[in-house]
This record gives C-alpha cells, sequence and structure tokens, in this order.
C-alpha cells in the first residue's frame, strides 16, 4: 500500500475538552464530537455523562489514574491514540476542563503530529474559571486584578529546581489560580507568603467546582490550609489567592440553589428524561438517569390503523399524555396522511403538556382537564349529555379503565385504541444505582407515573429495597403514582400540586427551601 492510500484510511482524533464537570459545560463541538466517535479514551475527570452521547457500539476506555497511580502510562496513552487513528477510527480523546490546561494535551498532540496523525482541539471550559465562578468568585475585576495566572500545585517531584519562580507569583497584583495543589496547599500558601505576600490575602479553596458536590472553603492565606485539612478536603480542586476571593460573600450564586447538593434520581423514559434532568440542573441538583421504563410500539397496529381510516366518525379525540399523541401522530403521519384528514373531531388534553403536543401539530384544544387525571377529564364533561357521542382515546397498551368506563356511565360510545406500549428496558445498569442507594449517596427518587413505581419495584425484586430506600425521599407527581407507591408499601413524601413533571419540580424545590432535608 503506498503512503497515500494509508493516509487516506486514517481515522482523526479530536483533543476534546468536557468542561469542569456541569454537564451543561459541554460546548456544542465536543458534543457533536463525542456523538460521532468511534473510539473515546477518556480521564478520570472527564468521567461526567458523556457515555449517554456516545454511539452505542462507540469503543469507551478509560486511562484516568485509579488511587495513585496512573491506570495507563502517558506513553501507551499516545500509542493507543496513534494506532487506533491508524485503524481508520474516529478517535475523541476526552479530558476534564480544557486538554491544553495542565491536561497533557500539548504532549499527546505532538506524539500525534510526529506520527503523521491528523487532530483537531476542541477547547473546554477550564475548572481554572470554572470553580472560581461558580464559588462565586470572578478571577479577574477592575477593582481587584488585572491579570490572573494558572500555575500546578504539583510540580513533577524528581524537578531539581522549581519551574515556579515564587517571588515573581508573591508580587503580582493579580489572581493565582492553582491546579493539582491540594496536598500542596501548605508549601504553596507558606511559600507565597515568606515571598511577601501579605498573610492575610483572601484565599480559597473549590472542590469539585461546577458540580452538586462543590464545596468551598474561604479564608486568607495564613489560615487556608489548615481549614482544608480541618475539612479534609482533597482533590480535585482549584486554589484562588487574590482580593477578588472577598467577592463571594456577595456573589456565590450556585451553592444558594434550592437543589444544590442533591442527588435526585430520574426514573422516567430515556427520551423523556433529558428535560427533566435539565430542570433538576438548572435548580442547582444532580440528576441520576434510571429509566425504569421503554416506550415502544404497540404488540399490533391493527386496531390504529382501522381506527384511522375512519377518524372523522369520531365526535371526540382525548390524549391522556404527551406519549399517546407523540406515537398517535408518528404513526399517522407514517401512512401518509396529513392534519387535513382530521377534520370533525374535537381534541382533549388531560394536561398542559399533552395539550402543548396536540397544538405543535397545527391543532387546536377544545378540552383541557382541570385536574391533570383521567378524573379532571370526566369532570368537564360531567354536565353534557353525552349520549350516542362518539369518543377515542389513543392511549397506552395497559391504562387505568376510569376514562372509558366513566364516559360509557354517561351515554358515550367509547373505543380505546393503543399506540404505544411501555416496557422495562432491557440492561439497565441496577448495579450502580443500588451502590449509590446503599451508600445513601441519593436523596430522592422521582416517580412521573404509575409504571415507573411498578417497574422500579420490580427491577430491584430480591434486592432489601425497603434498607435501600430508607431516609430516601419518594417524590411522586400526582395522586395516582402516589397510590401506586401505597400499594408497593411506601408513602410520597412529595406530591407534586400541578400533575407535570413542572409541578413536581416545585414540589421538590418547596420541600427543600423549607428546610425539610431528608425523607
Ligand atoms: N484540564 C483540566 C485540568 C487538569 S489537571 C482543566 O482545564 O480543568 C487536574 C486538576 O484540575 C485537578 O487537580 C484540579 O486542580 C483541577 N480540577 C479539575 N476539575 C475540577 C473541578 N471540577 N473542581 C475543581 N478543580 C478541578
Amino acid at each position: 500500500m503506498s503512503k497515500t492510500d494509508e493516509q487516506k484510511t486514517q481515522g482523526v482524533v479530536y483533543l476534546v475538552g468536557s468542561g469542569p464537570g456541569d454537564p451543561g459545560l459541554l460546548t456544542l463541538k465536543a458534543a457533536e464530537k463525542i456523538a460521532s466517535a468511534d473510539v473515546i479514551v477518556y480521564d478520570y475527570l472527564a468521567g461526567h455523562n458523556f457515555v449517554e452521547r456516545a454511539k452505542p457500539d462507540a469503543e469507551l476506555l478509560y486511562v484516568g489514574k485509579s488511587g495513585k497511580r496512573h491506570t495507563v502510562e502517558q506513553f501507551d496513552i499516545n500509542q493507543l491514540l496513534v494506532s487506533k487513528a491508524r485503524e481508520g477510527k474516529n478517535v475523541v480523546r476526552l479530558k476534564g476542563g480544557d486538554p491544553y490546561v495542565f491536561g497533557r494535551g500539548g504532549e499527546e498532540a505532538e506524539e500525534l503530529a510526529e506520527a503523521g496523525i491528523t487532530f483537531e482541539v476542541i477547547p473546554g471550559i477550564t475548572s481554572a474559571i470554572a470553580a472560581p465562578a461558580y464559588a462565586g468568585i470572578p478571577v479577574t475585576h477592575r477593582d481587584h486584578a488585572s491579570s490572573v495566572t494558572f500555575v500546578t500545585g504539583h510540580e513533577d517531584p524528581n524537578k531539581e529546581e522549581s519551574a515556579i519562580d515564587w517571588s515573581v507569583l508573591a508580587r503580582t497584583a493579580g489572581t493565582l489560580v492553582f491546579l493539582m495543589g491540594v496536598k500542596n496547599i501548605g508549601k504553596i500558601s507558606s511559600e507565597l507568603i515568606s515571598n511577601g505576600m501579605a498573610a492575610r490575602t483572601p484565599a480559597a479553596l473549590v472542590r469539585w467546582g461546577t458540580t452538586p458536590s462543590q464545596v468551598c472553603v474561604a479564608s486568607d492565606l495564613a489560615n487556608i490550609a489548615s481549614e482544608c485539612r480541618q475539612r479534609g478536603l482533597s482533590a480535585p480542586a482549584v486554589l484562588i489567592v487574590g482580593s477578588v476571593v472577598s467577592l463571594r460573600d456577595r456573589l456565590s450564586w450556585y451553592e444558594s440553589k434550592p437543589l444544590f447538593g442533591k442527588r435526585i434520581v430520574v426514573t422516567r423514559s430515556k427520551e423523556q428524561s433529558r428535560k427533566m434532568a435539565d430542570k433538576i440542573g438548572d435548580n442547582g441538583g444532580e440528576a441520576i438517569l434510571f429509566p425504569t421504563i421503554e416506550i415502544t410500539a404497540p404488540s399490533d397496529y391493527g386496531p390504529l390503523d382501522r381506527t384511522i381510516a375512519r377518524i372523522t366518525d369520531f365526535d371526540w379525540v382525548l390524549f391522556t399524555s404527551e406519549n399517546g399523541v407523540d406515537h398517535f401522530f408518528k404513526h399517522f403521519f407514517d401512512l401518509g396522511k396529513d392534519v387535513r384528514q382530521l377534520a370533525g373531531p374535537k381534541f382533549g388534553a388531560i394536561g398542559p403538556v399533552t395539550a402543548k403536543a396536540i397544538r405543535s401539530r397545527g391543532i387546536k384544544v377544545d378540552m383541557l382537564a382541570k385536574e391533570f387525571v383521567a378524573e379532571g377529564i370526566l369532570e368537564f364533561f360531567e354536565s353534557e349529555n353525552l349520549r350516542g357521542q362518539r369518543f377515542l382515546i389513543p392511549r397506552a397498551e395497559k391504562a387505568r379503565d376510569i376514562l372509558p368506563e366513566g364516559l360509557i356511565r354517561k351515554g358515550a360510545i367509547v373505543e380505546v385504541v393503543p399506540v404505544y406500549r411501555t416496557v422495562r428496558p432491557s440492561g439497565p445498569n441496577i448495579d450502580a444505582i443500588k451502590k449509590s442507594l446503599e451508600d445513601k449517596s441519593i436523596d430522592a427518587v422521582t416517580f412521573t407515573s404509575s409504571s415507573t413505581v411498578t417497574h422500579f419495584m420490580e427491577m430491584f425484586s430480591g434486592a432489601r429495597i425497603k434498607d435501600l430506600l430508607d431516609g430516601v425521599l419518594l417524590a411522586s407527581i400526582g395522586p395516582v403514582t402516589s397510590d401506586t407507591l401505597v400499594r408497593n408499601g411506601y408513602r410520597a413524601s412529595v406530591e407534586a400540586e400541578e400533575y407535570t413533571v413542572d409541578g413536581l419540580i416545585r414540589a421538590l424545590v418547596d420541600h427543600y427551601r423549607s428546610g425539610k432535608n431528608t425523607a
């Protein structure tokens, strides 16, 4: 094979920064590269939930540290990147923060250049600016600091002389940010003081910045080391030295969010979890995705096909969930039809999210239930004469019968047609969640439908589920879901007032705001 042929088949290596921890700080370009990578080689600090963005068949290789030692030596990492690219794979080399800020990204790039491998760098938000920002510390400020210096707090121990000129650092009027400096924090502060920096210079250590585990200890140069020792703080953390630290008292914003520090399990389907997870994140909490349901096609489309063929016979089409709307219309359009063929029946929705889904198809909603449960729809029709009226209810294969039975009692002719089916997902990571429950590192589990409850209980059958859930807050989207919890021997400590995901998040926020920290 000629050299040019060889180059044509080579993959590209992307040196990608994953940001400091908050998944929202991953850049769009980084997300795009992760989503299309054949191989992802990642570190300890790049571990936040990129896995769900990867292709299902992507090869995920962990090369981070475990304990004190490097799991994979740098030399081997370089070789790995080169050999995967030579196999024609597109490789993402994912690093925490920014790949070129103390991440050895420069060394890896040199190696790739040497080997003739094409590479690109996708910068990330470095912890050196993000951790201070989330702790309420701007690294520069016109009244405080006109420069900022990033310094390694962990020099190569084999170095004979320090490459850091402490006398220069001590004299800077700007902000200093030390990375990898937790172990050496005593040495760092004493070097700065002995080289002339004022002992009362404000200093802060931010551990696990931008994540729900963020901890910030603010003090001054003379005391920061002992205070961090007392609190038992370990890596990863950045040390910020300079008068900007004093702004934290006024500018701290992240740690005061209502769900800050809370780890909250989301049990709804993977597709529907994202939005809920973002809302938890917006309130400072960490969402742990544990889908207990998967939405799939009904066992048989026959009934739906036949119903759609005579859709104009109906007076009303009632939807009881967003899933119902999505699956009904997907199939309807797949059949080559369009909304003109829906002229005739009125449309009704159980709640605002369902109504929005209907409207997004260009259809007006003629009825919205006041209470977002089946009973709410019945209430709407209470004073109406339904004798001979034809109702269609496209919904899940298994569902409560309250709505059709209630309508029939009022003389309506009701057809229920399955448009989707709720199943238990195959191969969820039960062990990881079980371990977190055992460690008591989970604050709350949310249930957004009865099937999330029953599937959750089924998935843990055999485990000591009572012990696992002891002290964990169980939060329910509404009374029907709460009832299912009761039937399983549990009680929802938080129930949404408005039976929507927004309502559920609001209820959680109110719960924690009111100072109730436990279940
Ligand atoms: N390339 C990374 C830094 C890698 S060196 C970046 O740009 O952020 C590893 C050091 O980064 C850690 O020892 C710690 O000092 C810092 N660090 C990484 N993530 C952090 C976080 N979430 N909070 C605080 N410090 C962090």
